[in-house]
């Protein structure tokens, strides 16, 4: 296990915010995921890459969960504090030379965008659409650092999105081509449903790549 100093934490709503640590030499393939331990606790939970293949440091997306444990203590730290780090762990891994369609659809709720982050970061040029699920429009973390024609932001709870709605109404109202290549990430029940729902528009199983959070 290595140790990796925090560079600054950005409070991006009263309960998402975005670690940025030291890089220290530290490789990883965007889609890949860390473990992350505050200091003091021997508890470590997982935390996709959120800055890109090339960037000089290392950053995560965080949402404090209300009856959480490690996301609670993380919030607390400050720069020059450090935290303990393993991996690079997974297989959601993105190349775009990977895959014989160049079209992605990418498909978030919340946390879920730090993939996709990591992802246009490491690739710019990308011919991409992002579908972004939150309750609020407070929520549409950073999106600036995304092409603004490239994203729509679903909201569930308020009018402030380009859709009013759940990602998974958004989808299943969309007209889909078969050959795109399908990322889904962030709750487990979003990503049940939206199998569903793609595969009943003709999306071949192979088409679809999934990242479960809880
Ligand atoms: C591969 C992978 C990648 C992940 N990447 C991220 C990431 O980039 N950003 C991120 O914020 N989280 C991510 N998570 C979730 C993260 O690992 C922790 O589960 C989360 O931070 C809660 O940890 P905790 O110790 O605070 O809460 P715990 O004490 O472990 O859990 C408390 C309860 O909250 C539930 N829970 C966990 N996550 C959430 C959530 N986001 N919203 C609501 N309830 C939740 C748990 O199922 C549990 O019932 C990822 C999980 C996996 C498996």
């Amino acid at each position: 296990m290595r140790e990796h100093k925090i560079e600054e934490i950005r409070h991006l709503t009263n309960s998402a915010y975005v670690l940025r640590m030291e890089r220290n030499g530290f490789n990883f393939q965007t889609g890949q995921f860390v473990m992350i331990s505050p200091g003091k606790l021997a508890l470590q939970r997982e935390y996709s890459v959120y800055s890109g293949e090339n960037d000089p440091f290392l950053e995560v997306l965080i949402r404090e969960v209300e009856e959480g444990i490690v996301s609670k203590q993380l919030k607390l730290l400050a720069p020059g504090d450090r935290v303990k780090l393993d991996g690079p762990f997974g297989f959601f891994k993105f190349h775009p030379g990977m895959f014989p369609s160049k079209k992605f659809i990418f498909v978030a709720t919340g946390t879920g965008i730090s993939p996709f982050h990591s992802f246009v970061r490491t690739f710019p040029g990308l011919d991409y659409q992002l579908i972004h699920g939150v309750r609020f429009g407070n929520e549409a973390y950073e999106h600036n650092n995304f092409d603004k024609n490239r994203i729509t932001l679903c909201t569930s709870g308020d009018a402030s999105g380009n859709f009013e709605g759940r990602v998974t109404d958004y989808v299943a109202s969309q007209k889909l081509h078969a050959e795109t290549q399908y990322f889904l990430c962030g709750n487990s029940e979003m990503i049940t449903e939206m199998f569903d729902i793609l595969t009943a528009k003709g999306v071949p199983v192979e088409n679809i790549y999934s990242e479960v959070y809880f």
